[in-house]
Order: structure tokens, then C-alpha cells, then sequence
């Protein structure tokens, strides 16, 4: 016979907190504080299998289930020593449902079940307490018809509302036992309006209906679009609580709360919470009085005048922070705890573990550890390194005031302020004079990078999570609020306008891309710091982690902040921006259209110095570091003026006929770009443009060592190789610029980033002396698509399940790690000590790190801003895989 019911109370419990996913959190817990001897009302657990099952059987209950539950009344009857409906001793219990993952949406708890006019009375002569057995009723009534019966709970709050006019009452707790009685014939005379029926007064009935209520809420529209936006299967089930009553509501040495055992948002070890005098659960979240403080601490903290719960309710807090210990020693974290007391007596109604904030899960993790209630392995696994995030960009102060004024996709986070400008030209000429600028875009390309540099934050009123202006600001760490659709952006007249209001270029705008809110003048901000415990924790996960942490970057700044956030070399620095910017761009153009070897060698020329110091200045931060610079990737046409205005001033700038290089322009032009005449195949068309890149990387090279005597090793890696052969002779050309330089330490490599390149990595390992993979590329040339085109789309895979989440932010570890599993075994088959890395947007996501740290890669290369989320990921990768062997 399947076992549907699980009892617990008295000191035992036949569950336990391993039996989550059948007794759902809220049971297990339940039965594990019972089982260590916290005061916990009897009741049972019905399981989510009943649930399942139910399910299973078109909305059929199994067989045995309604005996086990006859038993599992029993149980609690014998444990109170009261009787389930009886009309002079009186059992009264709650029904709260529970699943594994606790999910809003579900059916409400409902308190004081098994109440009707005799059983009321009952409690009424037993507890010596009229005005409190009608004040349960009243409550008992409003929860079941409104929960259960589908009878709006307005309804009653509008009678209870007017009686308390007419009486001249304030509070609910002036009412006396005469006003609940006239209050809840009213109530009754509701229900009995909307449903055509009688309140029902038969207990057993009103379990029944308790109970399909909550399994029936497990289909509802709210808790299926919650399990669908948070991936959790149906499957699952809810289980259902029945569990006695203890009231709070028992006059002035009764109460109810709720409790954490550490400050959830800073970590404090201190107890933080709040009770209600005289009152139960509910009233605690409805708000109908103000709840006072659990410690006198918090008290005068705040500037409350009501005492607090240890000032007020002396011996019980003692035994409540008894508890706490016992819990936290139990359960080795923090807890959120539930509690009512009971004319001085204390009862545990709930514990889990405590949600918190990024700041709070550190100072937690550090104090359990350092105080030996946790390994420092444990605590490292105590922290998301996601949350990190909310810790690594300045952040609005949350106490500050603000006025919205657009709102669109949260792209890039980070908050910051500035004036609006809305050019890329715009941006760069004023950042360099000193102010602080955001820039605002219908969308951005490649040729607003010198602008998005120079913005503190990028507003854009098109494009998605994935488009270029929120890729490239992610990379750079910038905060971009992408998509805000309602702006109307006017670039003639330099303003936008946004419901009814104007914003002028010039205009002090704060824009928080955590959230994807822009807000009218200036709000006042937070600075992040890696200090304190953070450091600390950031130290420990360096002594776990085996996988090197490398950062892509390619400006000085950028490259300090990786530094500063605990890089351990460059893993991708890109050289194309060193040819956008204003003093290049001329004469990359020039090159470009030269018509000969010759004239691209002279316009090379002059950008050789340029870009030597471009490097020095990255070398000088790096120190010994490893730095993997990559040759230039995109194709020509990108740095060629489109529009036929461009094309005219720049025929003006570089001296050329503007039809000349409206012609130019066209012939690079390209079908698709993507696939087309980029990466290796224009050093294999341009040799001298590599050549003169390796030239001045070898010469900075040389230039920093004679400075400060550390020079990185330097390694160079040649993009979108397919073949061993496009290698082979690159490398061959590189390395004879190496020999006419007398070069230093270096390298070279090349990105794995198309599936020919992996399949074909034995023979490219010959010619290579690492590898990194450039997972960005690599998963769109895996499944044949695009990036900047796949955001319609993807959506649309993730709700049917096609691809469980955005491969373009979460690895495909079936598809694209498979070519990165087998380049790795073909390249190290033939060169065992070839190094490996990857350098996509991967290297910043959790789960791609522990993949990258499975795999036995080197490294994984991020941008700056996700170097400290990256070491902490490969820490619990390195603690998951000690685990498993
Ligand atoms: P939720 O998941 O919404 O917190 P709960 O089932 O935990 O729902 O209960 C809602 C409120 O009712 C809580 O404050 C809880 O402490 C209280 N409560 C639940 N069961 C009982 C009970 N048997 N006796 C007294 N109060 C209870
Ligand atoms: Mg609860
Ligand atoms: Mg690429």
C-alpha cells in the first residue's frame, strides 16, 4: 500500500528534510524541526505524489488516500487531546499547501478549519474567550470562502469595514465578541449570496474542500506561468500541510511573526524580524497594523517606540533565540523562520533557508566559515556567483528619490549619470573634455564603438538583449538600457521626447541598466569596491580553482579594472577599435583603398607607430601577465562610410574622388559579411596588415621590457583559421618579422571559432601553440546562425523547449561543446602541452565556466566585469569535481 500520509509532532516526525521532493520544502521542514525537538503543532504531510497521481487519474484521488488521512487526523487528536469537529472540544487546524520549490500562485493557507456555529461555541466555553473563538470564526469564514469558495475577500473586508465605522473603531482589535457576532452573521449571509448554499459546517466536508483546493490550484493560470517562467516541470506536484492550530490571536500574551536569523540584507549576525501582538499569520503580511521589532537592538535603530519582542515578551524571545541557534546549528545557514506564540508559549510554524542579497550571502559565508560552522569550501558554494553581479557596478542609492522617464530592457548593468548627447562623435568630444556623457541611440553599430567608450551608459530605443548596442556594452562593463521603445529620438533636432516630455541634448539623465530604467536628472549612486569580505572570498576561490582566469579587453582602463578584479592575463584583446579610433581611421581608409601593395605598405606605415604605443600602453599594465592579442578580424567594409553624406566629407578628408570611393565601397561590399572576407583570410589576401600588427606588438614588446623589465609573454593568434594551411603560412610570416624585430617571448595561435577548425585541429595543433575558442562565433557557425538576427527567434525555441536556454549566453554543451571536447582531444593527441582557453561571452557564465573547467581547459578569458564571478564559478567547479571523484 503506498504511503500518501506523513505524520509529525510530539517530538518525531515521519519525514525528514531529505524527503523535500515528497513532502514539498514547507513538510520536510516541518517534520525535521519536530524530529529535533522544536515545538512544532502536530499534523500531516499529504504528498505530491498524491498530487501527481491525481493528476495521473483525471482529477481521481488514489486509493487508501482518505483512511490515511482519517489516520492522520487521529494522530493529531492524540497528540491535543482535542476531537475534529466535536462540538465541545474542538480540534481546528490550518491547510497549507507546500511544493518543492515554494511558488506564488498557489492556493492561499487557510487558518481555523473544522469552525462552524457549534464548534465555535465550543472553543468559546473551553478557551474562556468568546470575542476570541468569534474572531477566529470571522477569520475562518473570510479565508475559506475566499480561498476555497471563490467569494472575494472584499466582500467581507466592505461589512467588517462599516461596522467598524458605525461603532467609531479604529482597530479590528476593538471589536468586541458582540460586534464579531453580528459581523459574521453578515458573513455567512455573503457566502450564502454568492454560492446559493449554506457556509458548509460540516468539518470533514471543509478539509475536503480545503484539500482539492489546493491540489486544484496547482493548474491554475497563475502557478502554470510561474512554473513555465521559472523552468519548474509539473510534474512535481504540490504536497498539502494539515496541521493544529496555535493562535496568536489568544489576547495580549499571544503573538505571531516571522524571523530571520541573520540580517538579510547586509548579513548581520544579528536576529531580525518582526511580531504582532494578539494577532495570527496573515496579519503579519496584510499590513492591518504595524508590526513591531523582534530585538530592542533594531528597535532603537529604527526610532520605534513600540517595545520590541525581548522587551516585551522577555522569557519567550529567549526561547526563540534558543531556537534560532539550535536551527542555524542544525541547518549550518541562515533560516526564515515562521512562529506564533500561544499565551507564553512558543510554536515553530515554518523554517527555510533564508533568501538574501548579494552583500549578505559574503558576509554570511565568511562569518560561518571563519567561525567553523562551515568549510570554506561550503561557503564558496554558498554564493551565486551570478549575484556578484549586484556588487561590481555603481548602483542607485535605494533610499534616493528619482522620476522615471522611459523604461526599456535591462542590457547591461550598472547605473550612471551624464549629459545626453546623440552622436558617437558627440560622445568622444565631449568625454574628452572632461564630461560625462550617455549616449542615445535608435540603435548602435560597429562605428559608434568610439562613442560607446566614451558614454557612461548607452540608451538605445531598438534592439534586444542581443543587440550590438547590449553585446558590446556587457563587454565593456558600460550599463545600456536597450529597447526603450516609447522614446521618439529626433537627431536633427537633438532631443527625444518620451509621454509628453522633452529631453534636450545636454539634458542630466541617470539610467540604471539593472533594471532598464532612465530617470530625469541626477540620482544619487553607490560605488562597488572588492574589499572586505568579498576579498575574502575572492582569495579562497583562488586557493579551490585550478582554471586560470584571463579577461578580454583592449583598453587600458578596461584592462586595469580586470587587473584590479583579479585577471590573470588577456585572454582576447582585440586590435580593430586601434583602427577606429579618429587619428587612424584616415589612414586605415587610405590603406583600404590603395591600389597597390605599395600604397597600403605607406598608409600602414603611419599607423604603425600609433598602434605600437596602443600596446605598450596595454603591455605596461600587464606586467609578466600573459597577453593573447588577435590579429584583425572584421572585414574591410566596416570601416568604410556608408551613407552617401559619409562618403562625401570622408572623399573630402583623405583626398580621394568621393565617386572613387563610393566604388570602393561597394566592391567590398558583402552578401553576408559574417562568412565572407574577414579574420585570416585577409591576412592571407593583405599579408602587410598582419605584418605590420606583429611589428608593432613585437617592438611594444621590446619597448616595455627595456622600461620596466617585465614584458608579457606575448601570444598572438591568428582568427577564423579553418585550415592547418592558412596557419602555416601566417605563422611563417609572423615569424619573420619576429626574427628582423629579435622579438622577445612569444607565441602563436589561433581561435577555434567554425567547426571545420575544431574537426580539423590535429593538423592545426601542429602549427599552433594554443588554442582558444571563440564560442561567440563558434555557436553561430554551429547551428547556422546568427547572432544579431536570432533574438526574434529565440524566444520562441526557449518556450517550446527546443534549446533549454540562449546558447548565445549559456554554452551548448551537447552541440558546440562536442566540437570543443573533440578539438581538444585532436589537439592535445598531437601536441600534449598545447594551451587552451575560450574567449567567447561564455567565459563569464557559471555554467560554461564548470563545462570549460570539466573539459580540463587552461583558462576562460571575460570581460573585466565578470573576472570575479569567473573565479568564483571555476572555484565550485573545481569543489563539484573533487566531490565526484
Ligand atoms: P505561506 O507559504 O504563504 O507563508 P503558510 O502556510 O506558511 O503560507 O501560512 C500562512 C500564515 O499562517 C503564516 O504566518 C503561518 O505561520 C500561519 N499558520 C500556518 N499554519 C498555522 C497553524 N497551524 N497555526 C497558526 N498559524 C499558522
Ligand atoms: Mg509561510
Ligand atoms: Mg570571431
Amino acid at each position: 500500500m503506498t504511503k500518501w500520509v506523513y505524520n509529525f509532532g510530539g517530538g518525531t516526525a515521519e519525514g525528514d528534510t531529505s524527503m523535500k521532493n515528497l513532502l514539498g520544502g514547507k513538510g520536510a521542514n516541518l517534520a525535521e524541526m519536530a524530529s529535533i525537538g522544536l515545538p512544532v503543532p502536530p499534523g500531516f504531510t499529504l504528498t505530491a505524489d498524491v498530487c501527481t497521481t491525481y493528476y495521473e487519474n483525471g482529477e481521481v484521488y488514489p486509493d487508501g488516500m482518505d483512511a490515511q488521512i482519517v489516520d492522520g487526523l487521529a494522530h493529531i487528536e492524540k497528540l491535543t487531546g482535542k476531537t475534529f469537529g466535536d462540538a465541545h472540544n474542538p480540534l481546528l487546524v490550518s491547510v497549507r499547501s507546500g511544493a518543492r520549490a515554494s511558488m506564488p500562485g498557489m492556493m492561499d493557507t487557510v487558518l481555523n478549519l473544522g469552525l462552524n456555529d457549534e464548534t465555535v461555541e465550543g472553543l468559546a466555553k473551553l478557551s474562556g474567550d468568546r470575542r476570541f473563538a468569534l474572531d477566529s470564526y470571522r477569520r475562518f469564514i473570510t479565508m475559506y470562502s475566499d480561498v476555497v469558495l471563490g467569494v472575494h475577500h472584499h466582500a467581507y473586508e466592505d461589512v467588517l469595514e462599516m461596522h467598524k465605522d458605525t461603532q467609531g473603531y479604529m482597530l479590528d482589535t476593538e471589536m468586541t465578541a458582540e460586534d464579531w457576532g453580528t459581523v459574521i452573521e453578515e458573513f455567512k449571509a455573503i457566502t450564502k449570496r454568492a454560492l446559493g448554499r449554506d457556509f458548509p459546517q460540516d468539518a470533514r466536508e471543509q478539509l475536503q474542500g480545503a484539500v482539492d483546493a489546493v491540489f486544484g490550484s496547482w493548474m491554475n493560470d497563475r502557478a502554470v506561468v510561474y512554473r513555465r517562467l521559472n523552468d519548474i516541470p509539473a510534474a512535481w506536484g504540490t504536497a498539502v500541510n494539515v496541521q493544529a492550530m496555535v493562535f496568536g490571536n489568544m489576547g495580549e500574551t499571544s503573538a505571531t511573526g516571522v524571523a530571520f536569523t541573520r540580517d538579510p540584507s547586509t548579513g548581520a549576525n544579528e536576529y531580525y524580524g518582526e511580531f504582532l501582538i494578539n494577532a495570527q499569520g496573515e496579519d503579519v503580511v496584510a499590513g492591518i497594523r504595524t508590526p513591531q521589532t523582534l530585538t530592542k537592538h533594531a528597535r532603537i535603530e529604527m526610532g520605534e517606540t513600540a517595545p520590541s519582542m525581548e522587551e516585551a515578551m522577555p522569557e519567550v524571545y529567549g526561547q526563540l533565540a534558543e531556537t534560532f541557534v539550535k536551527l542555524e546549528g542544525h541547518y549550518r545557514d541562515m533560516q526564515d523562520i515562521e512562529f506564533t506564540v500561544e499565551q507564553g508559549k512558543l510554536w515553530m510554524l515554518q523554517t527555510r533557508t533564508g533568501k538574501r542579497t548579494a552583500r549578505a550571502a559574503l558576509k554570511i559565508a565568511v562569518d560561518m566559515a571563519e567561525a567553523g560552522q562551515i568549510t570554506k569550501d561550503e561557503a564558496l558554494m554558498r554564493v551565486d556567483p551570478l549575484s556578484l553581479d549586484q556588487l561590481l557596478h555603481p548602483t542607485l542609492n535605494p533610499d534616493a528619490p528619482r522620476d522615471i522617464i522611459a523604461m526599456g530592457l535591462p542590457a547591461s548593468p550598472g547605473a550612471a549619470i551624464g549629459e545626453v548627447v546623440f552622436s558617437s562623435d558627440e560622445a568622444e568630444t565631449l568625454s574628452k573634455a572632461g564630461h560625462k556623457v550617455i549616449l542615445v541611440r535608435i540603435e548602435t553599430s560597429p562605428e559608434d564603438i568610439h562613442g560607446m567608450h566614451a558614454a557612461e551608459a548607452i540608451v538605445t530605443a531598438r534592439g534586444g538583449m542581443t543587440s550590438h548596442a547590449a553585446v558590446v556594452a556587457r563587454g565593456m562593463g558600460t550599463p545600456c538600457v536597450s529597447g526603450a521603445g516609447q522614446i521618439r529620438i529626433d537627431y536633427a533636432a537633438g532631443e527625444f521626447s518620451v509621454a509628453g516630455r522633452t529631453v534636450k541634448k545636454g539634458d542630466i539623465v541617470t539610467v540604471d541598466g539593472a533594471t532598464g530604467q532612465v530617470f530625469a536628472g541626477a540620482v544619487d549612486m553607490v560605488q562597488p569596491e572588492l574589499s572586505g569580505d568579498f576579498a575574502k572570498v575572492m582569495d579562497w576561490a583562488d586557493e579551490a580553482r585550478t582554471l586560470g582566469i584571463r579577461t578580454n579587453a583592449e583598453t587600458p582602463l578596461d584592462v586595469q579594472t580586470a587587473i584590479d578584479f583579479g585577471a590573470e592575463g588577456i585572454g582576447l584583446c582585440r586590435t580593430e577599435h586601434m583602427f577606429f579610433e579618429a587619428d587612424r581611421l584616415a589612414n586605415f581608409r587610405e590603406m583600404i583603398l590603395a591600389e597597390d601593395k605599395a600604397g597600403r605598405e605607406s598608409a600602414l606605415a603611419k599607423i604603425l607607430p600609433v598602434q605600437q604605443e596602443d600596446f605598450a600602453a596595454i603591455f605596461r599594465i600587464m606586467g609578466g601577465l600573459p597577453c593573447t592579442v588577435r590579429l584583425l578580424d572584421p572585414p574591410l567594409h566596416e570601416f568604410l562610410p556608408h551613407t552617401e553624406k559619409d562618403i562625401e566629407s570622408v572623399a573630402k578628408e583623405i583626398g580621394v574622388p568621393a565617386g572613387e570611393l563610393m566604388r570602393r565601397a561597394r566592391e567590398l561590399e558583402e552578401s553576408n559579411p559574417m562568412l565572407g572576407h574577414r579574420g585570416c583570410r585577409l591576412g592571407i589576401s593583405y599579408p602587410e596588415i598582419y605584418e605590420m600588427q606583429a611589428r608593432a606588438i613585437f617592438e611594444a614588446q621590446k619597448s616595455v621590457n627595456t622600461e620596466k623589465g617585465s614584458a608579457p609573454v606575448v601570444e598572438i593568434m591568428i582568427p577564423l583559421v579553418s585550415s592547418a594551411k592558412e596557419l602555416e603560412i601566417l605563422k611563417a610570416r609572423i615569424d619573420a618579422i619576429a626574427e628582423d624585430v629579435g622579438a622577445l617571448d612569444y607565441i602563436i595561435g589561433t581561435m577555434i571559432e567554425l567547426p571545420r577548425a575544431a574537426l580539423r585541429a590535429g593538423d592545426i595543433a601542429e602549427h599552433a601553440e594554443f588554442f582558444s575558442f571563440g564560442t561567440n562565433d563558434l555557436t553561430q557557425t554551429t547551428f547556422g546562425l546568427s547572432r544579431d538576427d536570432a533574438g526574434r527567434f529565440l524566444p520562441d525555441y526557449v518556450a517550446a523547449g527546443i534549446v533549454e536556454k540562449d546558447p548565445f549566453v549559456s554554452l551548448d554543451i551537447d552541440g558546440v561543446g562536442d566540437l570543443i571536447q573533440i578539438a581538444a582531444e585532436r589537439g592535445k593527441a598531437v601536441k600534449s602541452g598545447i594551451k587552451m582557453g575560450i574567449c567567447g561571452e561564455h567565459g563569464g557564465d557559471p555554467a560554461s565556466i564548470k563545462f570549460c573547467h570539466d573539459t580540463g581547459l587552461n583558462y576562460v578569458s571575460c570581460s573585466p566585469y565578470r573576472v570575479p564571478i569567473a573565479r568564483l564559478a571555476a572555484a565550485q567547479a573545481a569543489i563539484t569535481g573533487n566531490l565526484k571523484s
